[in-house]
């Protein structure tokens, strides 16, 4: 193939429709089939970037490896190719709003007015094609954030129609997502809400070339016909997208229902390739036939919205199929931790995690999480903010320093065991001044962390503004912890783990933004297995008990 060829998926009648998992799975069968694919997502809200977002807005904030925060549609992208995404794969209006600015502020416009039609759309133009201008791609699924019509989406609609229109015929199309809902009093499918959507996306001057119909039931061939014949695509391009039980299920669905198909002769490419997806195909055996249960507590803040900690969720699908063993993971509001009754929950639980998060709200449940885990030989499994509650544990209930604290926390500490950064405390801005994105890390060896990981150099990716200070380093390492990573190059604290206890790990960093289908994230595998051993030895121990 020559020319990068681009595919643009739009969202009608409602959000939340999955039009992030469609692109995925498109992406993932055009992979299979051996092309060159990467997914950007366009995202019409004017923050520059979702890392000032509360998780409530719009889930967790996904990080890729050059320190980009961004939506997390990324995540899923990375999980289901492999692949990984950068900045240039998630544009806001704010981010492209702040360069056309930065650009009118230098000159750049000199003489001109400044506009929505041409200046915003031959910037969303231009980020479209930055990733099909590196030549390492055949094909970029682009996906518009948010449901046509709407006014926030305007631009972006408008930018793809003069981008279609100069790419030409067979060399991008338009994919519309949209529901088809079931009327139970009617007990009817009904079309017309995707009939008025196709026709506000042809008000913008777009013809959707494919319809992805999301529905509860069976798309009759009379439905699928007459979608077709008032929605002016073929009959083979309306494409059904039934609820599947787990996303995974999604890529193998679209083959059968044959989108990448109609999507590659739409784009005049016929000489495909089968696609290959036996790995594909093997994890989604493994997951659907564990051979154990294990019971996961998931303590953070924000368990209202599964979304928030998509990533750890997602990382548990992949290491529960890797170990063939479900992973039941409950969330638990760190918050009602404070509480001695559900205190004493955790202690059937097979594995404790305990979760990234700001702010000083639910911390203490945190703690005694940790306490709990630490005391009764329970895994425990920290991430980020996880880790340094774990320090703060230790560090309180260990070395006896009393109200040892993080300085996010409580800036008066006597013990600032989790502390600034010299280069972070002249930093006032919120937005992305964090330290983010990938990070090299040191393993010891014979380390716990190494023999997981099965190497010594290891890099991983960071959102945290906190670090272990190394002032108490000494003193936690005489009372048993052992700081098994350590970043080379400004020996920051990167892993710490309690060889006294069965499984102890907590990482100043995100394993969970790296796990994918094809490379489970081996902490995630080993915390499973951890917690798979700790089920039976319970059960093992009830079992002398009752002899
Ligand atoms: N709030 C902590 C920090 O900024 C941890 C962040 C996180 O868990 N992602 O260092």
């Amino acid at each position: 193939m020559n020319a990068t060829k681009y595919v643009f998926v739009t969202g009608g009648v409602t959000s939340s429709l999955g039009k992030g998992i469609i692109a995925a799975s498109l992406a993932k069968l055009l992979q299979a089939r051996g092309y060159r694919v990467t997914i950007q997502k366009l995202d019409p809200y004017i923050n520059v970037d979702p890392g000032t977002l509360n998780p409530y807005e719009h889930g967790e904030c996904y990080v890729t490896e050059d320190g980009a925060e961004t939506d997390l549609d990324l995540g899923h992208y990375e999980r289901f190719l492999n692949v990984s995404t950068s900045q240039a794969n998630n544009v806001t209006t704010g981010r492209i709003y702040q360069s056309v600015i930065e650009k009118e502020r230098r000159g750049d416009f000199l003489g001109k007015t400044v506009q929505v039609v041409p200046h915003i759309t031959n910037e969303i133009k231009e980020r479209i094609q930055l990733l099909g201008n590196t030549g390492q791609y055949d094909i970029v699924i682009t996906e518009i954030g948010g449901t046509v019509g709407d006014i926030e989406s305007l631009p972006y609609i408008e930018a793809v129609r003069q981008l279609l229109w100069e790419l030409g015929e067979g060399n991008g199309i338009v994919i519309h997502l949209t529901l088809v809902p079931f009327l139970s009093a009617a007990g009817e499918l009904k079309t017309k809400p995707t009939q008025h959507s196709v026709k506000t996306l042809m008000e913008s001057g777009i013809k959707a070339d494919i319809l992805v119909c999301r529905t509860e039931h069976e798309l009759s061939d009379e439905i699928r016909q007459k979608l077709a014949l008032f929605c002016n695509v073929k009959r083979e391009a309306v494409i059904q997208s039934i609820d599947a039980k787990t996303i995974y299920d999604v890529p193998l669905l679209m083959l059968e229902e044959g989108l990448d198909v109609v999507a590659l002769e739409k784009l005049k490419i016929t000489d495909y390739p089968e696609p290959s997806l036996d790995k594909w195909r093997d994890f989604i055996k493994r997951f659907k036939n564990p051979t154990q249960e294990v019971n996961i507590a998931l303590i953070g803040k924000y368990v209202e919205l599964q979304d928030s900690y998509k990533s750890i969720l997602e990382a548990f699908i992949h290491a529960g199929a890797k170990n063939e063993v479900k992973v039941h993971v409950h969330p638990i509001s760190s918050e009602d931790l404070e509480d001695k009754k559900i205190q004493e929950k955790l202690f059937n639980f097979d594995g404790i995690l305990v979760a990234p998060g700001f702010g000083e709200r639910g911390i203490e449940g945190k703690i005694n999480a940790v306490k709990i885990a630490r005391e009764n030989n329970i895994p425990f499994f920290g991430i980020c903010l996880g880790m340094q509650m774990a320090v703060i544990e230790f560090a309180r209930n260990v070395l006896h320093l009393e109200n040892a604290n993080s300085v996010e926390m409580d800036s008066k500490t006597p013990f600032p065991v989790i502390d600034l950064m010299e280069s972070q405390r002249k930093i006032s801005k919120k937005g992305g001044t964090m330290r983010l994105g990938a990070w090299d890390c040191t393993l010891q060896e014979g380390s716990l962390a190494n023999s997981i990981y099965k190497k010594i150099k290891i890099s991983e990716r960071h959102r945290h503004r906190y670090e272990f200070n190394n002032d108490y380093l000494d003193q936690m390492t005489q009372h048993g912890l052992v700081a098994s990573g350590v970043n080379p190059d400004k020996n920051l604290v990167e892993v710490i783990e309690l060889p006294d206890h069965p499984w102890f790990v907590g990482v100043q960093y995100h394993p969970e933004y790296k796990s994918t289908v094809a490379n489970p994230h081996p902490l995630f595998v080993a915390f499973v297995s951890a917690a798979q051993k700790h089920h039976n030895s319970k059960i093992t121990n009830n079992a002398e008990i009752n002899k």
